[in-house]
């Protein structure tokens, strides 16, 4: 590349949770290009087709909101006003609602690409402030599984692993997961170990044989929602093979004797009929589970957005608490990351039922030494409205307004013409956004335009515990603002001291002196170690307490845990599957995912032409069997329906998907208008009891060519 008459900064990718290094190039005319980071630890210069077309995304501001918008009903036109105008009436019409209804009348819906410092902000704004947990993030629709499964069984939301033990593992068991698309790079090193040492084994549970199975030494393509059942008879044959490891289970874990009568309860050949698996396959993986010295699970959104979602995922760490395969090297439980900062975003407790450095809602002394810190009003006791929960209250009056931020419901949300009745009946609406592209702008009452990525400086936390800077590259347009000065400011505007930061580095400051003496301590961290070293992993405390410069590559290399008693738990909860079950009406299996080129409801990547010839457009993934029965022939348009609603796409027949699924990319919405594509008019939003996160990977549907 030619990178005279240039400037060079250094960023992150904003997409995915493997949190690639980006360098960006700015020329005089203030256009930038971005190439990957060739020394950052992460990609080592790589990057997947997403992150090699960002530069697209902040070179063309066409669909960029550039000034405030607001109207005083639904019926007037929405008109340009300051941003002085704009925040008084925000901060005066959440003032009203607050006196009359009180704090849990109003909501903030956020979004994990925030920066942790708007993250920050925003949080300590409503639970501090205003007085009310009713803040949540698109992280319930992501990582909240992960973040109570973590607790449950190591006692805090603690990734325990780095991507260098990528290449110090034998054995990958990787499940509900399509890395190969979804995080790519992050696949791209597990291939390359896998080349250069033939012997590493890569298990891959999924109903459909993506191109991550492409490499896979065994592809398990089990029944939709039976992941429990094969974790627990992957358990037995373990303890059946003299797998497990007595003493890390005497000395490091409590609950083994309920996790063995759970997994004894059923055998392996019963087992195997349940997740329509040949049972010498549930044999093999076990064996080389066991064989392994380096055992590394990963997983994401195929466990996590599941309505027994907390259970799969126990049920998965628990064979690392049996075969003491974490805390060593190559070794552990991974929850891949789907946003970019969803990680940064729990180290602030920036979700309804978090506080800020992992501390807990329910604990009296943690709301009190964070109130104590803010200078705040108590804090509230009570969890705050969760995603789905946020809808239902504006739908039924429980909630009057609604903040959204950097997210897009009326795409993202499951069942998502509920949202937008609840949209409807909200008495105010706010989208902060950086796109006019959200179906969110047509219910605002007042809009808000935020700068982008590149635009403002700040922090995120990518999959492996590694917090890196973010530079300020190019100005944003118009008068677009960064996230954390519009929250700064509405917090000023409703009177409340603590919300005059001169910049990001001094709420980072803020942010990392409240996690001392926390397990995710990073009071030794501020900007300028960050610019001296572009990224480090937590913990990071004051006194030297990491492992080194650069952080903390690996948790409980000393076998102590953060539960009570330092011991890790074994869960052996119900293996049942709890999601809608298909009948005569209703008789196949719907699943939900992404495709490689494009990122969520495609408000960015959707306007990179690159991006669109993968895919060009939404379709539905059959089995030539079901499809032959149903008369649908490859590329017909079919209507897929549920309960809830329907949608019509194309058909395209594969054999790579289990008989009886079906399944639906999750990125498309409203098209001219039309919301025939939009896959979350089929979705469920049953939860998980415990994490609260849609069961967007199960649902009942029937097909018929339309
Ligand atoms: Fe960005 Fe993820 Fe691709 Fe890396 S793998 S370039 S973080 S989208």
């Amino acid at each position: 590349t030619n990178h005279r008459h240039t400037e060079r900064f250094f960023s992150t990718c904003c997409y995915c949770g493997v949190g690639c290094g980006v360098t960006v190039y700015k020329d005089r005319k203030g256009r930038i290009t971005v190439e990957g980071s060739p020394d950052y630890p992460v990609n080592k210069g790589m990057l997947c087709s997403k992150g090699l077309n960002l530069h697209y995304t902040v070179n063309d501001r066409q669909d960029r909101l550039l000034y405030p918008q607001m109207r005083m009903n639904r019926s007037m036109p929405l008109q340009r006003v300051s941003w002085d105008t704009a925040l008084d009436r925000a901060a005066a019409v959440f003032r009203s609602l607050i006196a009359r209804y009180g704090p849990d009348s109003v909501g903030f819906y956020i979004s994990g690409q925030c920066l942790t410092e708007e993250y920050y902000v925003v949080n300590k704004l409503m639970k501090g402030f205003i007085g009310s947990n009713n803040i949540d993030s698109n992280s319930r629709l992501c990582m909240s599984t992960a973040v109570a499964a973590h607790k449950l069984s190591l006692g805090e939301d603690s990734v325990p692993v780095s991507y260098a033990d990528i290449e110090l593992a034998d054995c990958f068991f990787v499940t509900g997961a399509n890395p190969a698309w979804c995080h790519p790079i992050l696949w791209r090193r597990v291939e390359a170990h896998k080349a250069a040492n033939p012997r590493v084994k890569i298990i891959i549970v999924d109903p459909r044989r993506t191109d991550t199975a492409a490499v896979a030494d065994l592809h398990l393509p089990l029944n939709p929602g039976t992941d429990s059942t094969l974790h627990y008879a992957i358990g037995r044959l373990l303890i059946e093979q003299g797998h497990l490891h007595p003493d890390f289970i005497m000395d490091h874990t409590e609950g083994f004797e309920s996790y063995r009568q759970r997994v004894f309860a059923r055998t392996v050949t019963e087992a195997a009929a349940i997740c329509g698996l040949p049972e010498e396959d549930i044999r093999k993986a076990a064996r080389w589970i066991g064989a392994a010295k380096g055992y590394l699970s990963m997983w994401t959104m195929g466990l996590n957005q599941s309505a027994s979602g907390v259970n799969k995922v126990l049920s998965l760490i628990d064979l690392h608490l049996l075969t003491g395969k974490i805390g060593i090297p190559g070794s552990g439980p991974f929850s891949l990351t789907g946003q970019p900062n969803a990680m940064g975003g729990r180290e602030t407790g920036g979700l309804a039922n978090l506080l800020p450095a992992h501390r807990d809602l329910a604990n009296a002394e943690h709301r009190r030494a964070v109130q104590d810190y803010w200078g705040s009003g108590p804090l509230s006791a009570k969890p705050g409205l969760t995603a789905t929960e946020q809808f239902e209250a504006l739908a039924e009056g429980r909630m009057k307004a609604i903040w959204i931020m950097g997210t897009n419901p009326l795409v993202s949300l499951p069942d998502v013409r509920l949202a937008e009745e609840a949209m409807k009946k909200a008495r105010f609406v706010v989208v902060q956004e950086v796109s006019r592209r959200p179906e969110t702008l047509a219910y605002a009452d007042l809009i808000l335009p935020a700068a982008a990525w590149t635009e403002k400086e700040g922090t995120m936390t990518n999959s492996e515990r590694r917090i890196s800077l973010l530079d300020k590259i190019v100005d944003p347009p118009g008068e677009a603002l960064p996230d954390s000065v519009i929250f700064s400011r509405l917090g000023q505007k409703m009177g409340f001291s603590g919300f005059d930061y001169e910049g990001p580095a001094d709420i980072f400051r803020e942010h990392a002196l409240l996690t001392k003496g926390t397990s995710i301590d990073i009071s030794g961290l501020d900007y300028a170690i960050l610019r001296d070293r572009r990224s480090v992993q937590w913990p990071y405390p004051t006194d030297g307490g990491a492992a080194s410069a650069e952080g903390t590559p690996r948790l409980f290399i000393d076998h102590k845990f953060y539960t009570p008693s330092g011991k890790a738990v074994f869960h052996a909860p119900t293996d049942e599957v709890r999601s809608e079950q298909p009948d005569d009406d209703y008789p196949l299996i719907l699943t939900t995912g992404r495709i490689r080129d494009q990122w969520h409801t495609m408000t960015k990547t959707g306007k990179v032409n690159k991006l669109k010839q993968h895919i060009p457009q939404a379709f539905l993934e059959i089995h030539p069997d079901n499809a032959r029965e149903l008369g649908i022939a490859e590329g017909d348009i079919i209507v897929a329906r549920s309960r809830r609603g329907d949608v019509r796409v194309p058909a395209r027949i594969t054999d790579g998907i289990k008989k009886g699924t079906v399944f639906l990319p999750m990125h498309w919405g409203k098209i001219l208008g039309n919301d025939l594509n939009r896959t979350n008019n089929v979705t469920n939003k049953l939860l998980d009891p415990v994490s609260k996160e849609p069961d967007f990977k199960f649902c009942a549907v029937s097909v018929e060519k339309y």
